[in-house]
């Protein structure tokens, strides 16, 4: 795998991944989004369904939290989580945690980290860990890492520690993975600590850095883990301590604008839950990214068609917080909404998917509120598909000098309301 940057605007790394997967065939362009799944499919898309979609990206990322307890089968099947789930050609990483399901706080020790699945828990070691990653046959995977410092009030202390643990785990996953024929050809990357913390995000940043790991994961950032802000400070304060050749994902970050904000702080790539989470709560993808669009025409379509309905706002919990579906953002129309039983628009005019070139929003709402299946579908296709166009748009706007234009346009959205 090499990373090729091709041009640094204001912090800002346009780039391509190159040479990925066991015989190099794949590259990824940054900022981009690896794509999402769930016992390593996409939730509610079949592979046929979703190779609908064009420019997918060539990485998919699948969850241990997910495919833990299914250790045994995975072990017996011998051909890794890519052929047991039938997923086309991909690279595949593996993520400890499912970032559309936070895992809840206490469960942390110096020797395990609990992963969370449809059955429970599951508690992991390293050697566990390990094992369940030879099963699962990743092209990356991260190491095991202790990422409890979320929660407000986590002392200097505790974050002090979940550095050290984590730096602990990498070195004991590094040495078992030499050993491990399973595994031979994957990477590792390193998982990035420190919480709310300068000091130990440097030095996480600075000690993983001297590890032979393919990549970086920067943990601990998601939304609601801290304010903008300091998020800001704290992600450039680690990614000028970490090497310039070498890919840096974030975890847990999906929507647009702290997409854009993460990208100016040195971020590579993201994982792509938004879209999904998005879907759960029966909304569509609707924010401009053109930046063609008439600015005083976007105003107006976000004033008609983004209004945020008072009991859906009330309905849901925190923002990714929980399994649940999450708050609903100023970036999405939420088609249960009876304004749209007679609107037989597109969900997005122009939107290339099968779902706004075959249907429009009348009938997704009549299948939302019918609580048919396809209307998950239907959701999925379209969310993805404007998700991976916003990468784009935000590619081709650091090309061109243009991210000032982007953002502007993704502020639209604020006014709308
Ligand atoms: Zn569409």
């Amino acid at each position: 795998m090499k990373l090729e940057i091709s041009r640094v605007v204001q912090g800002c790394r346009l780039g391509t991944l190159t040479g990925l997967g066991k015989t190099g065939q794949h590259s990824l362009e940054t900022p981009g989004c690896l794509l999402y799944t769930r016992c390593a499919s996409v939730p509610h898309l079949t592979q046929d369904t979703l190779h609908t979609l064009t420019n997918l990206p060539a990485v998919t990322q699948v969850t241990l939290a997910t495919l833990a307890e299914h250790q045994e089968v995975l072990e017996e099947f011998k051909e890794g989580a890519r052929t047991f789930a039938g997923l086309h050609d991909t690279v595949v990483y593996c993520s400890l945690h499912d970032p559309a399901a936070p895992s809840p706080p206490g469960y942390t020790t110096n020797k395990t980290v609990s992963v969370w699945g449809s059955g429970g828990r599951t508690e992991l070691t390293v050697a566990r860990f390990m094992a369940l990653q030879a099963a699962v046959r990743p092209d990356w995977y991260q190491n095991m890492a202790d990422g409890e410092t979320g929660q407000e009030n986590t002392s200097r202390k505790r974050v002090r520690k979940a550095v050290d643990r984590t730096l602990s785990h990498l070195d004991e996953c590094l040495l078992l993975h030499q050993k491990m024929p399973e595994l031979r050809g994957a990477q590792v990357w390193g998982v990035v600590e420190g919480g709310d913390v300068r000091e130990e995000r440097v030095r996480s940043a600075r000690e993983t850095a001297k590890r032979p790991v393919a990549g970086f994961v920067l943990d601990g950032f998601q939304s609601g883990a801290m304010g903008d802000d300091l998020r800001t400070q704290l992600l450039t304060a680690t990614t000028a301590e970490l090497p310039h050749d070498k890919p840096r994902l974030v975890q847990g970050v999906g929507r647009p604008d702290e997409v854009i904000a993460c990208v100016e702080a040195g971020v590579d790539l993201f994982e792509s839950f938004f879209p999904y989470q998005v879907t759960e709560r029966g909304c569509a993808l609707c924010f401009s990214f053109s930046m063609e669009t008439d600015p005083e025409q976007a105003v107006l379509d976000s004033d008609k068609e983004k209004t945020i309905p008072e009991d859906v706002v009330q309905e849901n919990g925190s923002d990714g917080g929980g399994d649940g579906p999450g708050k609903m953002t100023r970036f999405e129309m939420h088609l249960r909404d009876k304004r749209y039983r007679e609107d037989f628009r597109p969900l997005v005019s122009g939107c290339p998917c099968y779902c706004c070139r075959h249907h429009q929003r009348a009938y997704v709402h009549h299948l939302l509120v019918t609580n048919e299946l396809l209307a998950g579908v239907l959701l999925m296709l379209h969310n993805t598909a404007h998700y991976l166009g916003f990468f784009r748009a935000l590619r081709r706007a650091l090309a061109q000098n243009r991210l000032p234009d982007l953002k502007q346009q993704l502020l639209q959205c604020h006014q709308g309301h």
